[in-house]
């Protein structure tokens, strides 16, 4: 099976105990092209080692099969030295506890084609867009916003990421520095526990349906958002996109899918 692995990772950047940015390049040397906002799958025999920090598997793996997951690639199109992931650990999961041991040099399997429809491709040029994403749901946000000529555009572009504490909002510093070089793009991060904080939080505090609620963009934008002039895209924990989903369908949004074009896109990561 280890026959298979056609990739290696070149670099890794541990943001935490459960968290790390894993740049991976194919072996033949060869980047595939995609969409911004498209995902790979990653995948490693299920003999490969667990990490420690990994606990029981609900179900242990097939022997017989490589284990394969789906991964946004978080790097802009354009960057053809290696391949970019932002990976969370699922203690109990099958794949991450032992993509978790990987070290410069290991070698993974890569799918060689990307996929998926979670892009910018079908957006008409002149509506906004608005980015919501939890956790590692801000992956597809950094290959759009890393590869989009921001500046050349007329539309506006907000991100708003959530997360429990300021220290797990990766990006941070190279994402306040596109919002003071780009005047169409707005950066909002926001907190649920800024109680913790060892430094206080000044930002946006709650879950990222307060921040719609609120009418924080509201305010920077000068308008509230609408089905007509900008199409809403949510990534990351299941929960957060079920939410904010019935709160743009009721706001007159429509869900966007393969055969039918809408103006609320999705990708659910679990
Ligand atoms: C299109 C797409 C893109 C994705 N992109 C990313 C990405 O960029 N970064 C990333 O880290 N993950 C991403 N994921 C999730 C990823 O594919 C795996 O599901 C995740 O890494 C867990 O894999 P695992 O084998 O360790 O756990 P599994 O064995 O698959 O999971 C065990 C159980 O844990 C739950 N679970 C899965 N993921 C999580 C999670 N993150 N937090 C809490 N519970 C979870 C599920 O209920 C699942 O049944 C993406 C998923 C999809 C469908």
């Amino acid at each position: 099976m280890d026959t298979e692995l056609n990739a290696i990772v070149c670099q890794r950047i541990d943001l935490s105990d459960s968290a790390m940015i894993m740049r991976v390049m194919p072996e033949d040397g060869l980047t595939p092209d995609f969409r911004p906002g498209q995902f790979a799958v990653l995948g490693l025999p299920p003999d490969s080692p667990r990490c420690d920090s990994a606990v029981q598997e609900q179900e242990p793996p097939d022997p017989d099969r490589l284990i394969q997951r789906s991964y946004s690639i978080s790097s802009a199109s354009m960057v053809k030295d290696f391949l970019e992931f932002y990976v969370s650990l699922v203690p109990h999961g099958l794949l991450t506890p032992r993509l978790f041991t990987l070290q410069p040099g290991d070698r993974l399997w890569f799918s060689p084609k990307p996929s998926g429809i979670f892009t910018l491709a079908n957006v008409p040029e002149d509506s906004h867009i608005l980015m919501f994403a939890t956790s590692t749901g801000l992956a597809p946000f950094m290959s759009m916003l890393r590869t989009e000529k921001l500046n050349h555009s007329k539309r506006k572009f907000a991100l708003v990421h959530g997360a429990r504490h300021s220290w797990q909002l990766p990006f941070r510093s190279e994402l306040s520095s596109l919002q003071h070089i780009c005047e169409n793009f707005t950066y909002l991060p926001i907190i649920s526990r800024p109680d913790d904080e060892p430094v206080p939080w000044k930002g946006l505090t709650g879950h990222i349906q307060d921040s719609w609620h609120n009418g924080s963009l509201d305010k920077i934008w000068d308008f509230h958002p609408a089905p007509e002039n900008t199409h809403i895209f949510l990534c990351g924990n299941p929960k957060m996109v079920d939410q904010m989903l019935d709160i743009t369908l009721v706001e007159g949004y429509t869900k966007h899918t393969n055969r039918l074009p809408g103006t609320v896109h999705i990708e659910r990561y679990w």
